[in-house]
């Protein structure tokens, strides 16, 4: 019976999956350490809550399935969708040894991946309100591969964690410390994917590797990371995922005195709040139309045009910020859905970076690099796609003894 390694990236919209697959042969051949592990099959449930459908592909990229799913499903519902859609694909032919997760907060206390234990979930379940947007999700896919795998062991793997070990200032809130008793700091977040583009960058872009790079994360969720040496220094996301760059429908950096004008004079809720920052904000506040990237670049309205010049404006301004924390740049990397897709947002934000001595390669740009500025530009600019899966994949291997199981990319 063949090994497998199951990765699952649950968020509320989404349900991503990564399978990992050791050949018995090689396992009898090579003890727990055998080195034939390969990706086997990549797939997501997406549209969540509204359109629901299942797509795969195996691990030669071939697709495998493209299903639409019932409207009615829920997060529930998406588990049972994959679990009997995996049952199906492998008959009684799995062995899982292991599953990994992607848990957007470890807070303070978990600065490495983690096996989850029960202790363990009762922390992560306190952070549930620093991450109402990813945490719960993250947590009920832990929930749910209990009951159906029990005995499976899990392995957590944390947002926040590649960023700790930035200096001290950078993890600072600036209020007095008994209230920040407890937690409150700067975590910064999408450390899985800052993780899989610093493991790439001496591969991928060598002449920066080394150097001072900002990585920008444009996203649903967007940051940027300034890192030194593949080490993350300062990031743009602070004690929440709400801090920073403007995001699909949450606003970045706002002024706290607009939250105390809400409370005192709109006599918004806790509760309201928490859905004006999450839910109603950022691009989709703006624009007050859309919060995917796609459909305010194919508008004419101005509310529209408004959102993407502030969401450009926005990176342009914290690129700055964070070349002053490197104390310069050597180079600048595009990934994630609109880093990684969109050629006229990346050339308007290296456009409005130019002052810092990019100078942008435009057919490069359009074919997606993965250098994306001229030879002899000072600071030089690359699209690197991210996976988030195969980082989570390698820390679970690391943790439940497979080592040397899951490939490098
Ligand atoms: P998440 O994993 O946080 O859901 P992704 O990294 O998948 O986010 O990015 C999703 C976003 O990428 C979408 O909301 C959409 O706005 C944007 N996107 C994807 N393709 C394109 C494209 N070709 N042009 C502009 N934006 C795009």
């Amino acid at each position: 019976m063949d090994d497998h390694a199951i990765v699952l990236n649950a968020g509320s919209s989404s349900l991503k999956f990564s399978i990992y697959r050791r050949p018995e042969a090689a396992n009898r051949g090579g003890g727990a350490s055998a080195p034939f592990w390969a990706l086997d099959l990549r797939g997501q449930i997406d549209g969540i809550g509204t359109s629901p459908r299942f797509t795969a592909k195996d691990g030669s990229d071939a697709r495998v399935a493209d299903d639409r799913l019932d409207a009615g499903l829920d997060g529930r519902g998406a588990f049972d969708a994959l679990a009997s859609w995996l049952r199906a694909r492998y008959g009684g032919d799995a062995r899982v040894l292991g599953v990994g997760h992607r848990v957007v907060h470890g807070g303070a206390k978990y600065a490495r991946p983690t096996v989850v234990t029960p202790e363990v979930l009762v922390d992560l379940r306190a952070l549930v309100p620093l991450a109402p947007l990813h945490q719960p999700y993250n947590l009920a896919a832990i929930d749910a591969v209990s009951e159906r795998l029990p005995g499976v062991p899990q392995v957590a793997c944390f947002d926040t964690s590649f960023h700790r070990g930035q200096p001290a200032v950078a993890e600072v809130v600036p209020l007095p410390r008994d209230l920040c008793r407890g937690g409150v700091q700067r975590y910064g977040f999408h450390g899985l994917s800052y993780e899989y583009i610093a493991s790439v960058l001496p591969q991928a872009a060598p002449e920066i590797a080394h150097g001072r790079v900002i990585v920008a994360h444009l996203g649903s969720g967007a940051s940027l990371c300034a890192m030194k040496d593949r080490k993350s220094m300062d990031s743009t996301l602070g004690f929440t995922a709400l801090d920073g760059l403007c995001m699909g429908t949450r606003p970045g950096s706002i002024d706290p005195g607009v939250i105390l004008h809400l409370v005192q004079t709109l006599g918004l809720s806790a509760k309201d709040l928490e859905t004006v920052l999450y839910k109603k904000s950022g691009l989709l506040g703006i624009s007050g139309v859309s919060n995917d990237m796609r459909n305010l670049l194919d508008s004419s309205e101005p509310d529209a045009r408004l959102a993407v010049d502030y969401f450009v404006y926005q990176a342009a301004k914290q690129i700055g910020a964070l070349a002053a924390v490197l104390g310069g740049v050597d180079g600048l990397v595009f990934t994630a859905g609109i880093g990684e897709n969109s050629a006229e947002i990346r050339k308007r934000i290296c456009a409005a970076s130019a002052w810092l001595g990019i100078d942008l390669d435009e057919e490069a740009n359009r074919a997606r690099g993965p250098r994306i500025s001229r030879p002899a530009s000072r600071v030089s600019a690359w699209v690197i796609p991210t996976n988030e899966e195969l980082i989570i994949a390698r820390h679970t291997g690391m943790l439940l003894g497979l080592l040397g199981t899951v490939p490098r990319v």
